[in-house]
């Protein structure tokens, strides 16, 4: 008999439901850190500093509802911005359904918590200092590479 398939590969992004499409985050918070980019190049550097509405213990927004009108450039992925969702580290599951791969081993969906995500480093909580303690000239010190997060 064959085994059924999980949602996310099945279905395409733009055809799941919310509740598909929220369950997709992992909630590593890696894309509410600061990022520097390059302009002669456009490369994208992440950082240690995370954005002022992130709870650096958790990870969790704080004001996720009204995330928008507190940061106005905060990126809201949506199947209609995924063009946007190549600046999202490796590890995003929007970004890896969107590239044509699965999700990691350790995702959420896959083991039922966070705990193998945490445990393989792939999350920021307890690893990032909130931007409003950090000076902007300070902040080329704070370059830190999440998807290859085995120093933390
Ligand atoms: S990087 Fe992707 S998986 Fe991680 S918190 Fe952001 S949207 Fe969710």
């Amino acid at each position: 008999m064959p085994t059924e398939q999980p949602f996310w590969k099945t279905t395409a992004l733009a055809d799941m439901t919310k509740d598909q499409w929220e369950s997709l985050c992992d909630g590593c918070g890696k894309c509410c850190v600061l990022k520097l980019e390059d302009i002669d190049t456009g490369a994208i550097y992440y950082t240690d500093v995370s954005c002022k509405l992130l709870c650096t213990k958790s990870a969790q927004c704080t004001n996720y509802e009204e995330r928008k009108s507190h940061v106005p450039d905060c990126v809201i992925l949506t199947p209609q911005t995924l063009d946007e969702v190549h600046w999202m580290p490796e590890s995003c599951g929007y970004r890896r359904l969107h590239e044509g791969k699965d999700l990691p081993q350790w995702h959420p969906l896959r083991t039922g918590n966070k705990e193998a995500m945490i445990a393989a480093n792939h999350c920021v909580a307890g690893h990032v200092t909130t931007e409003t303690e950090v000076a902007e000239d300070d902040m080329p010190d704070h370059l830190f590479d999440w998807d290859h997060p085995s120093t933390i």
